[in-house]
């Protein structure tokens, strides 16, 4: 018998015995995985002329086994080779996964399991032994892969006709406090069918009995069995926007495992124009685990007339936007078409770029009516859009600038660069903003005295990457900012300064002298008030900013 690996074994007790609490998704990650492998074989079928394909080829049939205890889930898709299953149902979780569950306090009822790739493994939610045969494209022999849980598996050759596979589970047995005998009930399973994989594009066929006349007979009915299809089949971004609610679009956020949290918000586009497509984006609530890591992948689920041509199409949403989850489908792509041909493809930058505009419409909207929802978006997010208003040489500020916010002295809140416009003073020129750790400490600093005093507004600016995307904007509708440090603050010229400056002009000269090396002049200020010193920055580069610099390795 082969082993798992050590860390699979732990987070598959983990897993089987404490992360989830709806058992009854099992259902939906086996019958997602038959999609996947109809896909795979329909895509094969499509691009490759050798293969013929007949639609009626491709299905899922979910049976029921009362008296063995079992549910068996079979697909006609591509299969696995021994190799296969050795690799893809012998391997649970990166460590990387592990140590994430270990780090993260997991809320209940949100679904891990698909985060870590180990989909196959609910099976054990409510299946004591899972036993799968499964006969690959294109392979001469099938093989059984069959495991009792967390102790191993076991593979060996077996029979099976056809292309596809198999997936049996012997269901446990009842306890004192739960009850596994109702995924035995065919009316049970049809719900959860319905529930969670309702729109799965191939049909996921039942048995299911139903009473009718007797042949011949007026009023005496008699039971009948026959195959029936349960799921509607239509994918969700093909249905109409108005008989869709909220919960059928988290549905398929969770269906899909875009994250373990859930939206924020959706977009669900059917676009007709010179080029064509459907789409649903998502808005997620949470930073992915991996968002700054190397490992993190942006992109949209790419299909092409509803067939899926690429997992992740990166080219379709840009930097700042890469926490944006979803799907497009346009009839106006090329099966065929390569990763390196897709990258110039005309009718994607159209898609790209629409896309894009309509991200910001929508988050725009959401600062407009949900105010609370968009600081919890940006709370996560924030920093990602600074970097994309920093980065490309500020190329694409006007995508960006209105959806920025800092903190300020104001309010305790965010507040938006064009909420700061708008209460602007009358006699004031310029956007002032103060650097430093914390607000605290901004709060503190000598330098913002002689603009709060005007009764100017402050942003605070606590993060590194603040004043870098604000250097990049240079200017908003028109109003310059200005760092509260700046030598020149851009308030009065005021004859006493220069007045004072000449005056002790020798006190000034000495203190320069003493700290020369550190400090360029010395010179005296109105902007202070109960302040004996502070220090300014003459030119671009702010102190704040220099640190950053400095800090950073060459
Ligand atoms: P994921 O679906 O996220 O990759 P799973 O644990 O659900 O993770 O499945 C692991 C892998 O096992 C799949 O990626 C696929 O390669 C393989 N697999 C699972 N079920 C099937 C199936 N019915 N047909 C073919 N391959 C499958
Ligand atoms: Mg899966």
């Amino acid at each position: 018998m082969k082993q798992f690996k050590a860390e699979s074994k732990r987070l598959l007790d983990l897993m089987i015995n404490s992360i989830y609490t709806h058992r009854e998704i099992f259902l939906r990650e086996l019958i997602s995985n038959a999609s996947d492998a109809i896909d795979k074989l329909y895509y094969k079928a499509l691009t490759d002329s050798d293969l013929s394909f007949n639609a009626d080829d491709y299905f899922i049939k979910i049976s029921i086994d009362e008296e063995k205890r079992q549910i068996t889930i079979s697909d006609t898709g591509i299969g696995m080779t021994e190799a296969e299953l050795d690799e893809h149902l012998g391997v649970i979780a990166k460590s990387g996964s592990l140590q994430f569950k270990k780090d993260t306090e997991l809320e209940d009822g949100h679904d891990i399991i698909g985060q870590f790739g180990v989909g196959f493994y609910s099976a054990f939610l409510v299946a004591d032994k899972v036993t799968v045969i499964s006969k690959a494209l294109g392979a001469e022999t099938a093989y059984k892969w069959e495991s009792c849980g967390a102790d191993g598996y076991t593979i060996e050759p077996c029979e099976k006709a056809t292309v596809g596979t198999d997936i049996i589970l012997t269901v446990k047995e009842n306890t004192e406090d739960e009850n596994f005998d109702e995924y035995l009930d065919v009316y049970k399973l049809k719900s959860i069918i319905k529930k969670y994989s309702d729109f799965i594009r191939y049909p996921i066929k039942m048995d299911l009995t139903r009473s009718q006349l007797k042949e011949g007979s007026e009023s005496e009915y008699e039971e009948v069995t026959e195959e029936q299809t349960v799921n509607s089949m239509v994918p969700i971004w093909k249905k109409n926007k108005r008989e869709l609610t909220d919960e059928d679009y988290e549905n398929f956020y969770n269906e899909k495992h875009f994250g373990f949290d859930q939206p924020l918000a959706h977009i669900h586009l059917s676009v007709d124009g010179t080029v064509s497509y459907n789409a649903i984006l998502y808005i997620p609530e949470k930073m992915p685990y991996d968002f700054y890591t190397t490992e993190y992948e942006k992109g949209l689920e790419l299909y092409s007339s509803g067939v899926l041509i690429m997992n992740k199409c990166a080219d379709l949403l840009p930097d700042y936007f890469s926490f944006v989850k979803g799907i497009v489908d346009s009839e106006d792509l090329s099966l065929n078409i390569s990763r390196e041909i897709l990258q110039h493809d005309r009718q994607l930058k159209l898609i790209a770029k629409n896309i894009k505009t309509k991200i910001k419409n929508e988050l725009e909207k959401m600062i407009k009516n949900d105010r609370e929802k968009y600081e919890t978006f940006y709370q996560s997010f924030g920093r990602q859009l600074k970097y994309g208003v920093y980065s490309d040489f500020g190329a694409n500020k006007d995508v960006l600038q209105d959806l920025l916010m800092f903190a300020s002295s104001h309010e305790d809140k965010l507040v938006t660069l064009d909420e700061y416009v708008s209460r602007m003073k009358e006699d004031q020129t310029h956007i002032y903003y103060a650097v430093g750790d914390s607000i605290d400490r901004i709060k503190k600093l000598p330098q913002s005295e002689a603009v709060l005093d005007k009764g100017y507004e402050i942003l605070y600016f606590t993060e590194d990457i603040d004043e870098f995307a604000i250097k990049m904007l240079m200017s908003y509708q028109d109003k310059e900012f200005k760092s509260v440090s700046s030598a020149d603050l851009g308030l009065d010229t005021d004859a006493k300064e220069e007045e004072a400056t000449k005056e002790f002009a020798t006190l000034f000269e000495n203190m320069t002298s003493v700290l020369s090396g550190k400090v360029k002049t010395v010179r005296a200020s109105r902007r202070l008030k109960s302040h004996p010193v502070c220090l300014a920055n003459e030119g671009d580069l702010s102190i704040e900013m220099e640190k950053v610099l400095n800090s950073m390795p060459n």
